[in-house]
């Protein structure tokens, strides 16, 4: 099935095949075609254009796109969308005073996610998780990284990793897995955290290498969950299994953490609201990609990471949703893109590079995905009328999709 879209107003991001991440100044630059064509055949991009050479193309299905934009889908690379039930009386409990560190210390946060999916069937958890998804498809996400983390036990971490797995196999939309049994510390081992460690590196690591049910392999490095020690055990251990790091660091405490994920080749490093002069000389001449989680940010009322910083320092930088029960119950890129040009003062055009191209990057599929580009899937949005790209990110909290397309087909 071929479907070729006529008369866009603009189409943006139109990379070559070599373009795999932006750095600084190079994001920038969004380059676009105006009033241009583009053909899909079947789930790949195989031609785009200007309108004027368009008359001889023929196609199944004629989509005419007159006033509004075609971009690729957003690349959300960190998530933790499975997940069960919700945590909006913690929401409430925090309007009411009681801060992110009261709440755990209660039982609630993390360890209260574990508790309520360790007790949801595999079907169950499914369900709940692909509504989720469904949803965020329809924002325009096309690629997403999904992470356990919420289980923390092996039986509950292997059925999260499970439920990824047959999202994969039935979803159109790319997923990548990353096992984060190092989120948080199970009750039961809170006087014993070398044994919980322990624990994920002679059961979970062969159990989940066996069944490979994930390809990245994470932890919550922070004061009070794991520490430079701990991180070092688990990428060491991640590293026997092939499995790449992209870990969750520096969102409360700057203390080495980037310095380590970058000596251990992580793919990205994760949050960053807190960043000091050595982390981002860390980050200089490595293959590691900074991830911003603005929504995060919002939504606890913490700083945003320093993305103009760390731009203007040459670095590329890949924005995500963080889609979780505790912290961003949100999986709306759209309001990332916005809320990144809004508190963290990026362009419009650093902004969605950071949401595509770099988002691809950031979960190691910017070969196929993240661009306008002959070759790549069919991963695309078509907007509404709008005036210009710059409309997305300003005119924020509304829906600006009229179209999403995935893997070629529409959703
Ligand atoms: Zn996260």
């Amino acid at each position: 099935m071929s479907i070729l879209i006529t008369n866009i107003q603009e189409l943006l991001q139109v990379r070559e095949e070599n373009t795999l991440k932006l750095s600084g100044n190079q994001m920038k630059e969004l380059p676009t075609i105006k009033d241009a064509y583009l053909l899909i055949d079947n789930d790949t991009i195989v031609d785009f254009g200007s309108m004027i050479d368009v008359s001889t193309i023929k196609a199944d299905k004629i989509i005419d796109a007159t006033g509004k934009l075609v971009l690729p889908t957003w690349c959300d690379s960190h998530t933790h969308i499975v997940y069960a039930g919700d945590r909006s009386q913690e929401f409430v409990d925090r309007i009411n005073g009681l801060s992110y560190e009261d709440i755990a210390n209660r039982g609630g946060g993390i360890t209260n996610s574990a508790k309520i999916l360790q007790n949801t069937s595999e079907d169950e958890l499914y369900n709940q998780s692909i509504a989720r998804l469904k949803n965020v498809m329809t924002l325009g996400t096309g690629a997403i990284e999904i992470k356990s983390g919420y289980g923390l036990t092996p039986e509950a971490e292997l059925k999260m990793l499970r439920v990824i797995k047959r999202i994969k196999k039935e979803f159109p939309l790319k997923v990548k897995a990353t096992f984060l049994g190092a989120h948080a510390l199970p009750l039961e081992y809170k006087d014993n955290k070398q044994g919980y460690l322990d624990q994920i590196i002679n059961v979970m690591l062969p159990q989940i290498a066996k069944e490979n049910l994930a390809q990245y392999i994470d932890i919550f490095c922070e004061k009070g969950y794991f520490d430079l020690n701990d991180t070092e055990q688990i990428l060491n251990a991640g590293k026997h299994y092939n499995l790449i790091p992209k870990i969750h660091v520096n969102q409360f405490n700057a203390f080495g953490g980037i310095a380590l994920a970058v000596k251990h080749n992580a793919l990205s490093v994760d949050h960053l609201e807190q960043l000091n002069p050595e982390d981002i000389k860390a980050l200089k001449d490595s293959d590691t990609i900074a991830v911003a989680l603005p929504s995060c940010s919002y939504f606890l009322s913490i700083p945003y990471t320093p993305g103009r910083q760390i731009i203007d320092a040459g670095l590329p930088l890949a924005l995500a949703s963080d889609y979780n029960p505790g912290s961003t119950p949100s999986g709306n890129m759209n309001f990332v893109v916005s809320t990144a040009c809004i508190k963290m003062r990026l362009t419009p055009e650093e902004a969605i590079n950071a949401a595509t191209i770099n988002g691809a990057y950031a979960m190691g599929i910017s070969n196929q995905y993240g661009s306008i580009t002959k070759g790549k899937k069919a991963n695309l949005i078509i907007t509404k009328p709008i005036s210009s790209y710059n409309y997305l990110p300003y005119a924020f909290g509304d829906n600006h999709i009229d179209t999403v397309i995935i893997n070629g087909q529409v959703i």
